[in-house]
């Protein structure tokens, strides 16, 4: 059976919060070819395309790398990773919410790379809510990008390029 989230696209939808209506033309290309890379959740390995499936998901989001000026990295392969996506109060975990975006979509997490492919690999949902270092991460998690100060914003864009060399 369908969720409504299952229509939704969410990172659009954030996006939509700061004024960017829309994908890039070439987003729908990298995103299936990211697909046949990576075609599994990285924290579980499911490959299986249940419900809502597998997501795209950009480790830095991509309306974030915009207002920072690097449009570039909502195609740039090394801001991607595979992650499961479903409603969670089913059995199946819903990796990309819990360890993509520390449980708000409006955030997300700097070392999602390290946590779903070693800290909460093949944990489920439930496991992943009761762990310590995922509540520590959630209480660290960055701010929403309207929220940052102009300081936190050059912070930000200064990881941001340090991390993804033009
Ligand atoms: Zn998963």
């Amino acid at each position: 059976m369908k969720t409504p989230l299952q229509n939704i696209d969410v990172g659009l939808l954030v996006a939509s919060t700061v004024g960017i209506y829309e994908r890039s033309s070439k987003w729908a290309k990298v995103q299936a070819q990211h697909l046949k890379k990576q075609p599994y959740c990285v924290a579980c390995g499911t490959n299986v395309k249940y419900t809502n499936g597998l997501q795209v998901h950009h480790i830095i989001p991509y309306h974030i790398c915009i207002e920072l000026g690097r449009a570039d990295l909502e195609l740039d392969e090394r801001n991607l990773i595979t992650l499961c996506q479903t409603n969670e109060n089913i059995i199946t975990p819903n990796h990309h919410l819990l360890i993509g975006h520390l449980n708000d979509w409006e955030s997300f997490n700097k070392t999602v790379k390290t946590n779903a492919s070693k800290t909460f690999y093949a944990q489920t949902s439930a496991q992943i809510k009761l762990n310590l270092t995922w509540l520590k991460l959630c209480l660290k998690k960055p701010n929403r990008i309207t929220d940052l100060s102009p300081l936190q914003k050059a912070e930000l864009k200064n990881y941001i390029n340090k991390k993804f060399p033009l």
